[in-house]
């Protein structure tokens, strides 16, 4: 048995009849990233004593022949946008390189409370703002399916230490596609929850409106277990939906005959790499072999998506980093003379190009006399994008896309060329601003042996249909 291979279930189940042990699973996944991760760097920092007190007290219980909870024993990734209590938490930036909270994020408390294991925290762009993990004031990750490319991002730590076998799953966080685009890129499944329906309680926040977290993993039934574990209200997010949580893993094995699969041509433009396209067309057929009913539909206000989600997440990103101003927490400038001059050299010495970028940009579309012309007129545009799905969903049950225009690209590639790099973000920033649901799940490779993604969006809280189509393209891949 290979350890570092087990899904949720394999390991849960090896664990509870004592075929392995939490801790053999940890110290297993730990000699593999120590191993495989100084030319990957998909970890951050590494949590060996809390995994160690959590996998003892996981094989207790199957000593005792307790039932082990959902994810006992379950070894998980944390990207670094998520408070943990006691551990440090950068988001990628030098801001918060030695930020310890006091507290932990309510989706990484329901893990542990479900009995995962903790092996440390991802590598990310800096406060989740890339689509390459090049943006990480640390270092950047690499793809591991070709350490020439990236990994995607800004979950791109997470998206490799799944990919790589360094987790059995991961959390990520998406504004713009950084769950669903790292996945589709190192060929994992990556799942983004309507808003609000995972708590953002501890979540460092880059734009409020947009920010959902999600799980990566290599099964869909394990991202389904994943979501089931971390969806619901919480008090301490007044934004988390009290809808209830629909049983996501008896859902997957409903039949998807007679399902209405969308496909709209906006998703098929210009842009969009060849063998993606074919790939893509594909996976459609496949759908419709399984007896799904392939339906036209038209999103006609996609082509503003991009700049519509670029005023909205700058502005709201300038906002929520304005609390960063060496005073409360993180970096402080050493050498200010006035408090204005503190604040000024914190947060130049501090923040990452890219990140002082939005700051810019958001700041000048929030300002007097631009606001109506910019955000605005953004925030119009959100809701025709909105309309457009809802108008769409009352004649399909989901929506099939391309993850991406293209497969992973090379290092460096576009690290000087900002808005080549928002344009790989083309087909995923539109779920975020609608805030439904999105996954994305492999379809095949390209001639260089890159993984392809493909998306399924959903209507609002109707993860439940898109985890089960998922669940069907994948096992007929199995057969
Ligand atoms: N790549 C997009 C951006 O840079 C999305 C990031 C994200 O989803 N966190 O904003």
């Amino acid at each position: 048995m290979d350890l570092n291979l087990l899904t949720i279930d394999s390991a849960r189940s090896a664990i509870q009849e004592r075929k392995t042990t939490s801790m053999s699973l940890v110290e297993s996944f730990y000699s593999r990233i120590q191993k495989e991760d100084s030319a990957i760097g998909a970890y951050l920092t590494l949590t060996k004593e809390r995994a160690l007190e959590q996998a003892d007290r996981i094989d207790r219980m199957a000593a005792e022949g307790k039932p082990l909870p959902p994810l006992g024993g379950v070894p998980v990734a944390i990207k670094d946008v998520m408070c943990t209590r006691g551990v440090r938490t950068t988001a990628g930036s030098k801001i918060l390189e030695n930020f310890i909270p006091p507290h932990d994020s309510t989706a990484v408390a329901r893990l542990e409370a479900a009995g995962a294991v903790v092996l440390g925290k991802a590598n990310c762009d800096e406060f989740a703002m890339g689509s390459s993990n090049e943006n990480s004031a640390f270092h950047p990750v690499r793809n591991p399916r070709d350490s020439s490319r990236v990994p995607g991002g800004s979950s791109g730590g997470s998206a490799a230490a799944v990919a790589a076998d360094m987790a059995v799953v991961a959390l990520g966080s998406d504004t713009g596609g950084s769950i669903r685009q790292p996945a589709s890129f190192c060929g994992v499944v990556g799942l983004m929850p309507t808003y609000g329906r995972v708590s953002r309680y501890g979540l460092i926040a880059f734009a409020s409106s947009l920010d959902h977290i999600g799980p990566l993993a290599k099964t869909v039934t394990d991202a389904a277990l994943v979501l089931r574990t971390i969806a619901g209200r919480d008090p301490m997010d007044s934004t988390s939906a009290d809808v209830p949580v629909p049983d996501y893993i008896a859902a997957l094995n409903h039949p998807v005959s007679g399902l209405r699969i969308g496909v709209a041509k906006e998703y098929f433009g210009d842009g969009l790499d060849s063998e993606v396209r074919k790939a893509v067309e594909d996976a459609i057929q496949a759908l419709a072999r399984l007896g799904c009913e392939v339906v036209s539909v038209s999103l006609p206000h996609t082509e503003y998506a991009i700049p519509t989600y670029y005023i909205v997440a700058t502005a709201e990103a300038s906002s929520n980093l304005a609390r960063f101003d060496g005073v409360r927490y993180g970096y402080r400038a050493k050498q200010a003379r006035t408090l204005s001059d503190m604040y000024r050299r914190t947060r130049d010495e501090a923040f990452g190009a890219e990140v002082k970028r939005r700051i810019m940009l958001g700041t000048y579309a929030l300002s007097a006399g631009y606001y109506d012309a910019y955000y605005l007129k953004a925030q119009k545009v959100r809701t025709l994008l909105t309309r457009d799905f809802d108008e769409a969903f009352k004649k399909v049950d989901a929506i099939v896309t391309p993850t991406c225009p293209t497969a992973a690209f090379k290092l460096g590639e576009k690290v000087n060329d900002p808005l080549a790099m928002y344009l790989a973000d083309i087909y995923t920033v539109t779920a975020d601003l609608a805030g439904i649901p999105g996954i994305s799940i492999p379809c095949g490779k390209t001639r260089e042996n890159l993984p392809i993604g493909l998306q399924i969006l959903g209507k609002h809280f109707d993860e439940a249909t898109i985890l089960r189509v998922a669940n069907a393209y994948e096992s007929a891949g199995r057969n």
